[in-house]
């Protein structure tokens, strides 16, 4: 992979939304009515990326292992939860607000420099009202009566599910600690300063493990999940290596429950920021859920006859935050015989699309065997046909939406049997028979990094 060719941040980030939109990753939620605020939906093909990364999150944190299994949580739970979580009562941020503008703004987020006061990124006072902790939670009401005994959250995580579940899960299966409980599912947090386009949303999707583990355990088990995610986002996505690191949490920043974490964090176009965060939870949700439901939440081990509160190691990711950082780490642009050519190199396992098959033109004589081509591939691989416009925009488009191979069907190809594959790095092109086709892009994805469907 060559290095990024663009250099102004800012512009990065306004040209991958402009892309993202026009190839139909991502549209802003309920556009022709003005758009909602820090939600987005998900295009054709934005919903097939987000598949990939989720499946391959799924594969690798549970499929591939013997000691994780998964659950699928209910969105509004027990009020309670959120009391035994803590979330009621500390899950906020401090809000200030702009007494010129009235803007509001997560205080933390401010930039003050040395001493001085911050300024309003709107307006650029100086003046801000009494900080006020704000909770992020969204409420809404269950049933048709609107009092306070129905109100309910939409949840802000997915890991209490995993919690309260904890006993169910033993008990149905032959799970003995140290193991894990997966899930992936929407969150809601009313941010006070959403942006960075998707880094920060208001609705959105987590890929959260709960790894519980006996105490006196959990710092080897700490730094087998620190070593595990990085390597999936290295190995698996193909996120460059260089523009991820570990960012340990100072004391200060710890949440009072935690006894470690760390971000993992990439190198966005503003900054080094949180990608996914890994947090050593002790036993604070298994023991507060056991005082505030009455029941048994520990954990007997049959062999030493002893009986304890599991602690838990959550590796913990947004698949939207992941999306923007893959879609950024693979953008590139470079000039191609005097014009520009603007490509994601996306890593084979993730591309939405992983061979386009192209017949040269839209000459019926060209059809037969394209549609044919198409039909011997598509079992095999992600595959998109296209007949439209001429051959150089639908390279193009490919290029842009990241398809690592192009396979092109032209009059030769009537008389050989043979077609072109054009790869999307190198644009080097190479002709191989119909009956080889299969095997040879196989092996192009496999010595890409990736496997197949
Ligand atoms: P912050 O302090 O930045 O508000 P946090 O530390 O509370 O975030 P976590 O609870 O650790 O965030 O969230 C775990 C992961 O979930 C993050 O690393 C990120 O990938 C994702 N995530 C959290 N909040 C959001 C959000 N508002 N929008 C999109 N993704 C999010």
């Amino acid at each position: 992979m060559t290095d990024r060719t663009i250099a102004e941040p800012t512009r990065l980030v306004e040209t991958l939304t402009s892309l993202a939109k026009r190839r139909g990753f991502i549209f802003q939620s309920s556009e022709i009515y003005g758009g909602v605020n820090a939600i987005y939906d998900f295009g054709p093909l934005g919903v097939a990326l987000r598949r990939n990364i989720r499946d391959l999150w799924w594969r690798h944190v549970v499929e591939l292992r013997h000691d994780v299994v998964g659950l699928e949580s209910g969105i509004i739970m027990h009020p309670r939860v959120w009391e035994a979580s803590g979330h009621v009562q500390s899950f906020t941020d401090p809000l200030v607000e702009c007494k010129s503008c009235h803007q509001r703004w997560r205080a933390d987020h401010l930039a003050a420099e040395d001493g001085a006061n911050p300024t309003c990124p709107n307006c650029g006072s100086r003046e801000f009202s009494e900080e006020r902790q704000f909770n992020l939670m969204f409420k809404t009401h269950l049933g048709p009566v609107e009092d306070s005994g129905a109100e309910v959250f939409l949840r802000p995580e997915t890991a209490q599910g995993m919690f309260v579940q904890f006993q169910n899960v033993l008990n149905s299966t032959r799970k003995r600690v140290p193991f894990g409980i997966a899930q992936q599912g929407k969150a809601y947090r009313n941010e006070i300063s959403p942006g960075n386009y998707i880094f920060r949303l208001r609705e959105f999707e987590l890929q959260e493990l709960e790894f519980f583990v006996k105490p006196g355990t959990d710092d080897d088990w700490f730094d087998h999940w620190k070593a595990e995610r990085m390597r999936w986002w290295t190995d698996v996505l193909g996120v460059r290596a260089a523009r991820l690191r570990f960012r340990p949490h100072g004391e200060d920043e710890l949440a009072h429950y935690a006894k470690g974490a760390v971000d993992i964090e990439y190198e966005y176009p503003f900054g080094w920021s949180e990608l996914e965060g890994i947090a050593n939870r002790t036993d604070y949700d298994l023991s507060r859920h056991i005082e505030y439901s009455g029941r048994d939440l520990s954990f007997f081990d049959e062999e030493t006859k002893e009986r304890y509160v599991p602690y838990v190691i959550e590796p913990a990711m947004g698949i939207d935050r992941c999306m923007f950082t893959v879609m950024l780490d693979a953008y590139d642009e470079e000039e191609v015989r005097g014009e520009k050519r603007a490509l994601l190199r996306f890593h084979p396992n993730v591309a939405p699309v992983q061979v386009a098959v192209l017949p040269l033109s839209k000459n019926e004589k060209l059809l037969p065997t394209s549609r044919e081509v198409e039909e011997m591939l598509r079992p095999h691989f992600r595959i998109e046909y296209d007949e439209t416009q001429s051959i150089g925009r639908r390279y193009r488009r490919h290029d842009e939406i990241g398809t690592p191979f192009a396979v092109t069907i032209d009059f030769d190809t009537l008389e050989d049997r043979a077609v072109t594959i054009r790869e999307r790095d190198s644009m080097a092109q190479e002709r191989v028979p119909i009956a080889e086709l299969e095997g040879a892009l196989s092996k192009r994805l496999h010595d890409a990094g990736g496997s197949t469907l």
